[in-house]
């Protein structure tokens, strides 16, 4: 596809307009003022007016077949979420249900200009079948509760890790990786953890946890480590001895902050989630100070309840005004980063997340042309605060279209939507039986 006359948000994340842009195969092969000489090479020609060109979008924490939840637990606090309402109902989904359920938040996130995420559940082989179909990238992970102090190797969890890391890390040219995780702290022990560090290191993977969500949480770990915060346990333990992904990090300290800077330790930063759960404010600007690569996830559907990562952008430029009454916090350019760029790095996809000639064409293509756009006296401004993920057009992952104009060349939206509807209800009806 050659991208005519069309603004982009350059490898700066800075606003160029009338440039020309040459994707060939899976690569983003050409950025200038002027058509390329070989213009043809390049196929299908994009007429590029009212329109603008931005790295897609990555997804660095949530829980993609929790879409079967979406509205089912609400007004909760978040203990009593997860264990009354979450648990149970999770308890009765097949993998199948994890392959449709899957499946919906991949077209979700694709319509919505995402193209990757890092997900944290159960069931990898549906879930990376899923993705496999649906043309997006994924960060697999499965997430061991282990309340008995045992090694993970006599865990049922463990057969389906090493499963995973031998036939599914890797798969389809590597848009699906998988990694080492522990859901988190409260749902686990010293010795089963560090079982499981010891294994992302063996097999040279990434990780991918919870971390001091709630200040219940963070308390309970000062009473059950000598005092250790949760960051401060997990690196005791070995986890950030490789890359690694602590979603949330909400009740964070000064010490905690400083140990995520120093050991390369990504966060994943769920606004919408952490707001709905009331479960605070993670001192982002703090972590940009001390130089965190912060990412962007928008967590489970049924704590947020949508993959539109638009919405976690506005609302991480957003809340730091308002919670420390200072307008001057988080520029829009550090709100499109983290929902792109430091995700990829979040992800290890080092050629991914930029407008940059030899990078992956993971691509998002949106129509200005609509009110909240005009007048566009700052793009990126705009970008943050005027859009929403609706103006996405056109998503290109690894250089093919995922979703265009209302389509997704790869996924039968009208089945999944049935399946999810008809499997939620089924879920339900179990439930109610049980009860009874
Ligand atoms: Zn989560």
């Amino acid at each position: 596809m050659l991208f005519k006359d069309i603004a982009i948000l350059d490898e700066n994340l800075d606003y160029q307009q009338h440039q020309w842009v040459g994707v060939l195969g899976d690569t983003i092969d050409y950025i200038g003022d002027d058509e390329p000489s070989d213009a043809a090479k390049y196929g299908e020609v994009y007429e590029g007016a009212g329109r603008l060109l931005m790295p897609a979008m990555y997804n660095a924490h949530t829980h993609a077949p929790m879409t079967l939840l979406r509205g089912y637990a609400e007004n909760l606090p978040l203990h009593e979420w997860l264990q009354q309402k979450c648990w149970p109902f999770e308890g009765k989904m097949t993998g199948e249900d994890n392959y449709w359920a899957t499946l919906l938040s991949c077209a979700e996130m694709a319509r919505y200009g995402t193209v990757s995420f890092s997900d944290m559940y159960y069931h990898t082989p549906e879930r990376a079948r899923a993705v496999d179909e649906s043309g997006l990238k994924a960060n697999l992970c499965t997430s061991p509760l282990a309340f008995e102090p045992k090694p993970i190797q006599e865990f049922p969890i463990f057969a389906e890790m090493e499963d995973s890391i031998k036939n599914i890390d890797g798969m389809a040219d590597g848009r699906i990786k998988f990694e080492g995780c522990i859901h988190a702290e409260y749902t686990n022990n010293d010795v089963t953890a560090k079982t499981v560090f010891d294994w992302a290191k063996e097999h040279n993977t990434r990780m991918h946890v919870h971390v001091s969500e709630t200040e219940f949480e963070v308390a309970g770990c000062r009473e059950r480590h000598d005092g250790l915060s949760p960051v401060q346990w997990l690196e005791s333990l070995g986890a950030f001895d490789v890359p690694a992904i602590a979603a949330h990090c909400v009740w964070v300290d000064d010490e905690d902050i400083e140990i995520l800077a120093k050991r390369g330790v990504t966060v994943a930063h769920n606004p919408a989630s952490n707001m709905k759960l009331s479960s605070g404010f993670a001192p982002i600007v703090k972590m940009l100070e001390a130089g965190v690569n912060v990412a962007l996830g928008t967590d489970g559907m049924a704590s947020n309840n949508n993959h539109d990562l638009f919405q976690d952008m506005y609302l991480m430029a957003m809340l730091p005004k308002g919670t420390e009454l200072d307008p001057t916090l988080i520029t829009p350019k550090q709100a499109v980063f983290a929902a792109t760029r430091a995700g990829a790095i979040a992800q290890g996809r080092d050629d991914c997340g930029l407008v940059k000639e030899g990078f992956r064409a993971d691509l998002a293509v949106l129509d200005i042309t609509g009110t909240s756009w005009c007048p566009i006296n700052d793009m990126l401004t705009n970008v943050v605060y005027s859009s929403h993920g609706s103006d996405v057009v056109l998503t290109l992952c690894d250089g093919r279209v995922v979703y265009r104009d209302g389509s997704w060349p790869f996924i039968d939206i009208d089945m999944v939507k049935a399946e999810v509807v008809e499997r939620t209800q089924r879920i339900q009806r179990e439930l109610a039986e049980q009860v009874d």
